[in-house]
């Protein structure tokens, strides 16, 4: 059972405690500039994701377009939950070359692990952070921009 002392203690620490909370809305109020929260989606174009931040699964081309994937399939047999296809075809000299890279956003966890599996490092993550859809379709994506080893 509390004690009258102790009563009286609480009755005057409460309102200082609450006191204490409101300078520091009020604070913030009146020089909204020292707000270190972030204030998204207004800083939308400004946004930088983590360095280690895991949005969607890439297939790594260079700046002329070209991937160095060899349709291997190790990425397929690691992701746990086959989002990811890989289909082979054969180019001209009739060596098996990789066709299409398909890739379900709507399924993948961003686990990584076709990631870390790849032995060329042909695989990343984008920091892409806007990717929810109505229409389910559109999560499922061709990663590779041409047939063959880019
Ligand atoms: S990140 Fe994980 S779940 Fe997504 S495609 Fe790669 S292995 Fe599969
Ligand atoms: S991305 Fe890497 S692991 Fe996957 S098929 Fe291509 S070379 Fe093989």
């Amino acid at each position: 059972m509390m004690t009258v002392s102790k009563y009286f203690t609480a009755a005057v620490t409460g309102p200082i405690s609450l006191l204490k909370g409101l300078s520091v809305t009020l604070k913030y109020f009146f020089n909204p500039k020292k707000i270190v929260t972030e204030q998204y989606p207004e800083n939308r174009a400004t946004l930088k994701m983590h360095e280690r931040f895991r949005g969607r699964v890439q297939l790594i081309h260079d700046e002329h377009g070209r991937h160095t994937c060899s349709a291997c399939g190790i990425c397929e047999r690691a992701c746990p939950n086959s989002s990811i296809n890989v289909l082979v075809t054969k180019n001209i000299a009739g060596k098996r070359v990789l066709g299409k890279y398909l890739y379900r956003l709507d399924t993948c966890t961003q686990c990584g692990f076709c990631v870390e599996s790849c032995p060329f490092g042909c695989l990343g993550m984008t920091h892409d952070f806007e990717m929810s859809s109505t229409d389910r379709q559109t999560l499922n994506m061709v990663l590779n921009k041409s047939e063959g080893p880019g």
